[in-house]
């Protein structure tokens, strides 16, 4: 492609607007080099044009995605975007999702929604064209446009409310069927990153409450992502901070002494107990007070830890939970800021693992202005093993559970999420199937999602350094620059030109032939990042020589025009 027709608009700094968004989304980089080197442009809050330039980037990705896909014998197809409520209603998603889901009427008031993902309508598909035990097991996929009006739209096309997804979904007959496809995609997704040049971690995640299924989330690791990760320096157990298993507790060898129950006038937080008792927070146990499906539970945990939402709706198996509320609390004749284990009739009381082991410690006295200190268990608190659960959200200091190692934290971006969802859908669409005995059974389903708009994103955050970009060539716009530095003169011009033709026929190759000053083609060049650049220049008119810069290792080569094509044939094998 010749720079002169290419329709790429490089501007020199991204105009800010006083929206508060745009300024937030301009916190990242790549938002920013998006815009710089026009490769998307905004049309409306978190909604985004893709030009020449990024579209050809997206392409890329989409690309080695389909060949991945196709590789797996997974079967593509087109789903429409606009979805009848009536899907969503059986899948009981239409009020749950919440505002996030893009509601729409047709002329005669009939309820539809632009689809944020498509599990109802291909379960509907399989439920309706499939019925028997010889269809399965299949996969289907598709690479869409989804719709999700975000809560905070933000970081351009790394959360958009309109952005491309590679959604597949996987249809088995039994489990175990079912396990080995979450399996074999499991790996498919690890080939799909590997090609795309990324530093990626797969992280085991949350799958929400429904028993028996697991998740993984492929993460780009980037400071500026949203996800944290946790990885064991010891076994590489990695996890995200929502799912990570902890185990950092150490029993304390410290000999019982008297419970007593003291003053703590207006100290209700642990760290104004703490203070006023002169006690470590780690030595307080906390009791909050959940409601889980309307029903209160009490939770206790080590003053100096949090609870782990996820994990907790998990161990209570419920949808919906939340704090309580002041009012709730005082219905239930409980003291706010002062509740504690001692003496609670008729609400459950589950724990988390952090204060099993511990003694001599401090509790609510479930009297206003009153703790205890000295408690321990099987004298002052009776809990049984079963009450106790890993609640806790893991922090720096925590130890592996699966070996003891220490657990490192660090950020990421997600971009690929996959998810046996079990019998979820099918039981909810009616997917069922005859098996060779004519038995009805249910089929088993798995998704697996890759953010393929959020991807490109991704990946600029992380090889864009201050000083330049560096695409990893399999998703590079081009392969090859060729910049023409005076295109004025005949000879420079005749030679670039050739030079074009025949690199382009193999390499997909950027000619700058614009009458543009040097400074400004190499500024460009920098700001492209395209992985192999090549310089026609005085030297060519001197010497016949080329001067080659390799962008991911900064080497600078000179080459004589004869030498060419064969060196950045090797160059690129090893990129
Ligand atoms: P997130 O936690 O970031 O909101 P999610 O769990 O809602 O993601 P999934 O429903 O699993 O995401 O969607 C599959 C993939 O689509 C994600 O892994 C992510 O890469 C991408 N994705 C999700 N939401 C967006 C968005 N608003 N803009 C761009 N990509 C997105
Ligand atoms: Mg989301």
């Amino acid at each position: 492609m010749r720079y002169s027709r290419a329709f790429i608009k490089t501007k020199k700094k991204t105009k800010t607007n006083s929206d508060t968004l745009e300024k937030k989304s301009l916190e990242l980089v790549s938002y920013d080099y998006m815009i710089r080197t026009g490769m998307i442009k905004k049309l409306a809050s978190g909604i985004y044009e893709w030009l020449p330039l990024g579209f050809k980037i997206l392409k890329k990705v989409e690309n080695i995605i389909r060949e991945e896909m196709d590789k797996a014998k997974a079967l593509e197809v087109l789903l429409p975007a606009i979805q009848p409520k009536e899907l969503w209603e059986k899948s009981k998603r239409w009020n749950k999702y919440g505002k996030e889901l893009v509601r729409i009427q047709d002329r005669n008031g009939r309820d539809f929604c632009l689809g944020p993902t498509h599990e109802e309508v291909i379960t509907d598909l399989i439920a309706t064209e499939s019925d028997s035990y010889k269809d399965l097991p299949v996969i289907l996929y598709q690479i869409q446009t989804k719709f999700r009006d975000e809560i905070r739209p933000r970081f351009g096309v790394m959360r958009a409310r309109e952005f491309l997804m590679k959604d597949a979904y996987s249809f088995d007959k039994d489990d175990e069927g079912a396990n080995d496809t979450y399996k074999k995609m499991h790996k498919v997704y690890t080939n799909i990153f590997d090609r795309f040049g990324l530093k990626y971690t797969v992280v085991e995640a949350d799958s929400g409450s429904i028993g028996g299924n697991f998740s993984h989330e492929f993460v780009v690791i980037s400071n500026s992502g949203e996800s944290e990760i946790c990885v064991c320096k010891k076994c590489f157990y990695s996890a995200n901070l929502e799912k990570a298993k902890i185990f950092n507790f150490s029993p304390e060898d410290e000999a019982e002494k008297e419970l007593e129950i003291v003053e703590t006038k207006d100290q209700k937080s642990i760290s104004d107990i703490s203070k006023f008792l002169s006690i470590k927070e780690s030595k307080i146990i906390k009791s909050l007070i959940y409601i889980a499906d309307g029903v209160p539970i009490i939770v206790l945990v080590r003053g100096d830890r949090d609870i782990n939402e996820f994990k907790l709706i998990n161990v209570l198996k419920c949808n919906e939970l939340r704090l309580s509320l002041d009012e709730e609390i005082i219905k239930l004749g409980l003291e706010i800021g002062y509740i504690g284990p001692i003496g609670i009739k008729n609400i459950k009381i589950i724990a988390d693992n952090s204060i099993k082991d511990l003694k001599n410690f401090v509790i609510g006295a479930n009297k206003k202005d009153f703790h205890y200190i000295n408690a321990n268990f099987g004298r002052d608190v009776f809990l049984s093993d079963e009450q106790f659960f890993d609640l806790s959200l893991a922090k720096i200091g925590d130890k592996c559970y699966k070996c003891g190692g220490e657990l490192t934290f660090s950020r990421g971006i997600e971009v690929g999420h996959i998810f046996k969802l079990g019998t979820k859908y099918s039981k909810a669409l009616g997917a069922s199937y005859l098996d060779e005995n004519s038995n009805k059974k249910d089929i088993i389903m798995g998704c697996y999602g890759i953010g393929v708009s959020r991807v490109v994103a991704a990946c600029i955050e992380q090889k864009l350094t201050e000083k330049k970009m560096s695409w990893p060539i399999s998703i590079s716009p081009y392969e090859v620059e060729i910049i023409c530095l005076d295109v004025k003169n005949e000879e420079l011009l005749k030679f670039s030109n050739e030079l074009y033709e025949n690199i382009n026929k193999k390499y997909d190759t950027l000619f700058d032939d614009r009458k543009e000053r040097p400074g400004v083609k190499f500024n460009d060049a920098d700001l492209l990042g395209i992985p192999v650049v090549i310089v026609v220049g005085k030297k060519f008119l001197e010497s016949s020589e080329l001067e080659i810069k390799i962008n991911q290792t900064d080497e600078v080569f000179y080459k004589n025009k004869n030498e060419i094509f064969d060196f950045i044939s090797e160059i690129i094998k090893k990129l």
